[in-house]
């Protein structure tokens, strides 16, 4: 018979988002009348805007045209969105020729390991988004797993006591490191002083960086970077992917699109934009037309306003939650929030309890679902991540349950 990929079996139990389902659902049997308010996955809810989706659907009439009609296109993608792309958010930091487009940053980031193989050693930020690990144990790159850390992996612990700035010196050389910023889950957005050190340690030790930097638009605080492309040095150690997800509700749409310097070499001298493109266009076959139509209307002026009020009101969302957890009840159990406004989440530690027991505890008390900390790694342990997805109207009535929570 046919052998089970080992790295399956190596996975650690259920990825987290499975687990929070499985209790809430078993929850709501068991309570049919609740009415069970989730502030827990990063999945957007406000409908996608007017002149996005106008976009999408005048496209979509067009391909019932024999002359609107198209097949496959361009592998890199449509070469109108990559150019706006590299307009719109790489002037001086990146060529149009090296934006590739996607169907969404997840699938990015699973492609990008075909590049480095099994072989590479991996360094994550610690908790992180479950993909980075995840992706590596499927490809076998992540090693054995001992206690759900596995042994080809660093983990960098990113916590309120180093200000979410990881020791890298417990990087090995050669590896490709993972880094999120506004990361998820903790929300932090890094400043250039603290992505500079990440760089020139990535140059120093012959690291590449895989830079997430799927929120980058919800940054509100001025002078912070949005792209890992705007610390010098970055084109030699980076590749940063990107996502119209979540600034233009394209969760389900599918439109990502990752940046590939030329000037980025593999130990042999090879360009990775070489092997990059070949990856894209023997495994992918380039994302839907229609929706980079939808791309590139949501980069036109009328569709960036739309994209900041989408963002407007999920930040609004952030401001909500922030003020009913500093309340009273959580002040007095010690509850500490962290939350800078640059991101969608807020990362909330509660001093003496374990994740899961406090998600169990909110959910049984406020019927409000949350995602437990420590599903995103070791350090993610005594915190809740609150997600901001939602509509105002339910994270109102969520937050008023939150403000009657007992600790
Ligand atoms: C949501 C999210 C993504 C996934 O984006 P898609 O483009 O929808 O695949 C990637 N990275 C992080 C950190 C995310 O939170």
């Amino acid at each position: 018979m046919v052998r089970r990929n080992t790295g399956f079996a190596n996975l650690t139990a259920g990825y987290l988002f499975p687990e929070v389902a499985r209790r809430s659902r078993e929850y709501a049997a068991s309570h049919p009348d609740a009415e069970i308010i989730s502030l827990s996955i990063g999945n957007t809810t406000e409908p996608l805007t007017p002149h996005i989706s106008k976009a999408m659907s005048d496209y979509a009439l067009s391909l019932a045209t024999p002359e609107g009609y198209s097949g496959y296109g361009d592998d890199q993608g449509l070469p109108s969105l990559r150019e706006k792309i590299a307009e719109t958010f790489y002037t001086g930091m990146a060529d149009s020729d090296e934006v590739f487009i996607s169907d969404g940053a997840k699938c990015d980031i699973a492609r990008i390991q075909t590049l480095f193989g099994r072989k590479v050693h991996v360094a994550v930020q610690d908790p992180a988004y479950p993909v980075y690990v995840d992706g590596s144990v499927l490809i076998n790159a992540a090693g054995a797993n001992r206690n759900g850390r596995y042994k080809n992996i660093t983990y960098l612990p990113c916590t309120p006591e180093n200000s979410f700035l990881p020791d890298f010196s417990e990087v090995k050389k050669d590896s490709l490191i993972y880094f999120c910023s506004p990361n998820n889950p903790t929300g932090y957005a890094s400043t250039k002083e603290e992505l500079l050190q990440l760089v020139n340690f990535a140059k120093a030790h012959g690291c590449i960086i895989i830079f997430d930097a799927a929120y980058a638009q919800f940054i509100r605080t001025p002078g912070l970077p949005r792209s890992i492309f705007e610390i010098e040095g970055a084109r030699d150690c980076a590749i940063e992917i990107n996502s119209f997800s979540k600034p233009a509700g394209f969760t389900g749409v599918r439109l990502g699109w990752s940046v590939v310097p030329k000037t980025l070499l593999f130990a042999d001298g090879t360009p990775v934009i070489k092997d990059w493109l070949r990856v894209m266009t023997t495994l992918f076959n380039g994302a839907s037309n229609i929706a980079q139509h939808g791309g590139l209307a949501a980069l036109d002026p009328e569709g960036l306003v739309e994209m900041k009020n989408i963002i407007d009101y999920y930040l609004e969302n952030v401001k909500i939650i922030h003020k009913t957890l500093e309340g009273d009840n959580f002040k007095q159990a010690g509850v500490q929030i962290y939350s800078t406004g640059n991101s969608p989440y807020l990362w909330v530690r509660f001093p003496g309890y374990k994740s899961w027991d406090i998600f169990d505890r909110i959910l049984d008390e406020c019927r409000v679902v949350t995602t437990p900390g420590s599903g995103f790694g070791a350090s993610g342990e005594s915190f809740i991540r609150f997600s901001s997805f939602g509509h105002h109207e339910a994270v109102q009535e969520a937050c008023r349950r939150l403000s009657l929570l007992t600790l």
